[in-house]
């Protein structure tokens, strides 16, 4: 069985951008109100008195959009020393990172994955649902501040949408060649906008390796992180190339992670919402730590079986809540 040693903590539901392929189109998501938050002492508790005595050495901060959340570089500070960390990192789309990234690598952030679906300004802006200013240069200019304060890896997360940013595969592979940055297409999921999803569908990881291959070569990296990416790489890039193939294919079997959603619930799957335990209710309520951990380890015994395993008729599921609220 594998050891779940992973945390994926959502710091905030709340989001600046408004990704089509994340977030319904239209509707009006239901913010959680400020004090439905786990607040920062309450969070430390869960991380210190429950998480870490159950197992979870791994965490990695992420929403919404992390950098939203005005305690976020104290947090990553206090999370970062505590001796029982062994990995700390960020999922942020960058728009608010330039200024921070010094602050963040200060603080014990040492990995970072920024989201960059285009590097077309005007198809970036019409994938995040801008309506105003382009955004696309802040997000650059985030990456470039990551990179030279010395993140690494520095991964880049690209959701690939049939007939909006799939002709920009080759352009986003490329950048893996001159500068060690990791960039990892996504398989589209019909997770957050199911009608986009019916749509447009979805793009293969294997087509995009057979597009990248047919233009550089590919070879597969000794290099393999511990989460579900297949690594390639373009013979003589400095950077890798990850393909996350949640739709082509099953990795329910070898996952290692647990979610806990900005409001508290620990979320054992992120396909599935059977099993989930509401831990800020409980704290609130006086529940002391030690039931709490009892909870988790009943939980983390019990994940196999609630692992979502038909990820080939998967996009059939329906999902009450979207990325940016369970936390991606
Ligand atoms: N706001 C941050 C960001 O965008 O990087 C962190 C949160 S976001 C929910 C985490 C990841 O989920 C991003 O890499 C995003 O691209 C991915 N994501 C969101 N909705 C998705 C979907 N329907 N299919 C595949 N990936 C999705
Ligand atoms: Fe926000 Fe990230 Fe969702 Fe885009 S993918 S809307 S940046 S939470």
């Amino acid at each position: 069985m594998n050891q779940v040693d992973y945390l994926r903590i959502s710091l905030i539901d709340r989001c600046n951008f408004r990704c089509q392929y994340c977030m319904p189109e239209g509707a009006e998501l239901d913010y959680l109100l400020k004090q439905e938050l786990l607040t920062d002492e309450e969070l430390l508790t869960l991380i210190q008195e429950v998480f870490i005595p159950v197992g979870f050495t791994r965490f990695r901060l992420t929403g919404g959009e992390p950098l939203l959340r005005p305690s976020v570089v104290d947090l990553v500070g206090k999370i970062a020393s505590l001796p029982a960390t062994q990995d700390l990192s960020m999922t942020t789309n960058g728009f608010l990172l330039a200024p921070m990234a010094q602050s963040l690598h200060n603080a014990g952030l040492r990995r970072i994955n920024i989201s960059l679906d285009s590097l077309e300004a005007d198809t970036f802006d019409q994938i995040i649902g801008n309506g105003g200013r382009s955004r696309w240069q802040d997000v650059w200019n985030g990456i470039q501040a990551a990179y030279r304060v010395g993140f690494d890896p520095l991964k880049l997360n690209v959701v690939v949408i049939p007939g909006v940013n799939d002709h920009e595969i080759l352009n986003l592979a490329a950048l893996s060649i001159d500068k060690q940055w990791h960039v990892r297409f996504i398989e589209f999921m019909p997770i957050g906008n199911s009608e986009l999803f019916g749509d447009l569908g979805w793009v293969a990881s294997a087509e995009l390796r057979q597009q990248i291959s047919d233009c550089w070569g590919l070879t597969a990296s000794q290099i393999r992180g511990a989460g579900p990416a297949d690594v390639f790489q373009i013979p003589g890039a400095k950077g890798t190339l990850g393909f996350i193939s949640q739709m082509s294919e099953c990795f329910c079997d070898r996952c290692n992670r647990m979610r806990l959603s900005a409001d508290g619930w620990l979320r054992p799957c992120l396909l599935n919402e059977n099993g989930q335990i509401d831990l800020k209710t409980a704290l609130r309520h006086g529940i002391n730590t030690t039931q709490l951990r009892e909870q988790v380890r009943q939980l983390l015994a019990i994940k196999p079986e609630i692992n979502f395993k038909e990820r080939d008729s998967g996009t059939t599921a329906a999902y009450t809540r979207t990325m940016s609220q369970i936390g991606g």
